[in-house]
């Protein structure tokens, strides 16, 4: 049996969960409490962790938001920017058609209140092209939102060259880094943007927290407000009690993260070049679904023509745990948003699988229960 679907939550770092059973056990106060030594300590813990997550992205600490994920932190940059977009009759969004749903049924709601959305659409591998994002900047323009990689085909977007662009540009930008964090950690660190999104659980630490990084220019933060009221925690961006052991496990995986990451992702390529080879040597015909040139080293979409992907992942569900697309989409079938939005044909959508791996993912076991979900794929040919 072998987990294949990272991509969707990658399972918790040991020292992660060490970390976070010690914080559940010893320091359960408030970290708002300000009256006891409890809630100090636990004040402490958030501090740090916060210092972690700034310390992996290169940022400050008065930076980092905590939120529930990146759910929340997509959904606090567009909702939050309402009010200011309607002031300052700043009204057009420029975003992807590849975006994760956070973004794209966000910003789609946003049309109600006089918004104008403008998608673009990705290239046939999977690229949004800089020089489109660019092109439709406006006076008007408030926000563009674009993901650093996509979560289904792994192809990782020209952030660096838009970023720099709108730098300039007196345009919010906003990079959904979900897929990104903890992997291409130097990358990031070059980035221009405003805000970005994070998520714990993609990088081996807890579901349930992550991340918005808000940037300060001229000591100010971006212009958003808050979509809870009733508290004066993270600044007042994100209010609520702080769950401080998911925090200290976000911390920690970023920490591990910082240390090991140059492994990890000389591991992870290694696992896609042992996956190619083992479909290259099967002998099944194939496609690669978004372009290898520009791609995390964790994530490969691959079609097998004539093989619906629903039926195969049935048939190999008892011993390989693989995903034809996003599971916040998952529970219905739909054609993949992404793969349709890149132009592929029907066939070739219905037929994609979407493997995505990990440091941990251990090569031979990989390489026996894929062999094994080919063979499969052949006999349906057959
Ligand atoms: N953005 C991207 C690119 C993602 O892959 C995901 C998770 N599939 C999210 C946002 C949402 O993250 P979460 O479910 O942790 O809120």
């Amino acid at each position: 049996m072998i987990y294949l679907d990272y991509n969707a939550s990658a399972p918790i770092d040991m020292r992660v969960l060490d970390k976070m059973v010690d914080v559940y056990k010893n320091d359960y106060g408030n970290a708002d409490s300000r009256t006891h030594d409890y809630g100090e300590a636990a004040r402490k813990i958030v501090d740090n962790s916060r210092q972690q997550v700034a310390d992996l992205l290169g940022i400050n600490k008065d930076e980092v938001f905590f939120t529930s994920g990146a759910t929340e932190s997509n959904n606090i940059v567009v909702q939050g920017l309402r009010k200011y977009g309607i002031e300052s009759n700043k009204k057009h969004i420029i975003t992807s058609a590849i975006e994760h749903k956070a973004i794209l049924e966000s910003v789609k709601s946003l049309e109600a209140y006089g918004f104008e959305i403008q998608v673009i659409n990705p290239n046939k591998d999977g690229i949004v092209a800089a020089k489109s994002v660019i092109e439709s900047v406006r006076e008007d323009t408030l926000l563009v939102s674009i993901m650093h990689a996509n979560n289904e085909t792994g192809v990782i977007q020209p952030v660096k060259e838009i970023g720099d662009y709108l730098k300039n540009n007196n345009v919010l930008f906003h990079i959904d880094a979900t897929q990104t964090c903890g992997k291409l950690v130097e990358e990031i660190k070059t980035l221009n943007y405003d805000m970005m999104s994070i998520s714990a659980h993609k990088m081996q630490g807890p579901q349930g927290v992550g991340g918005l990084i808000l940037k300060k220019k001229n000591y100010r933060l971006p212009p958003v407000t808050p979509l809870f009221f009733g508290g004066s925690q993270e600044h007042g961006i994100r209010p609520g009690t702080l769950p401080v052991a998911l925090i200290a496990g976000f911390g920690k995986a970023c920490e591990i993260a910082i240390n090991e990451y140059r492994l990890n992702y000389a591991h992870c390529i290694d696992i896609k070049k042992k996956i190619i080879n083992l479909l290259d040597d099967s002998g099944i015909e194939y496609v690669v679904n978004g372009t290898q040139d520009s791609c995390m080293p964790t994530t490969i979409n691959i079609s097998i023509p004539n093989v619906s992907s629903e039926a195969l992942m049935l048939s190999t569900k008892q011993y390989c745990g693989i995903s034809n697309g996003s599971a916040c989409n998952s529970s219905s079938y739909k054609p993949s948003h992404v793969l349709s939005a890149m132009g592929l044909d029907f066939d070739i959508i219905e037929s994609a699988l979407r493997i995505s791996w990990g440091h941990d993912t251990k090569t031979d076991e990989l390489l026996y229960e894929f062999s094994r979900l080919i063979e499969t794929a052949k006999s349906f040919l057959s």
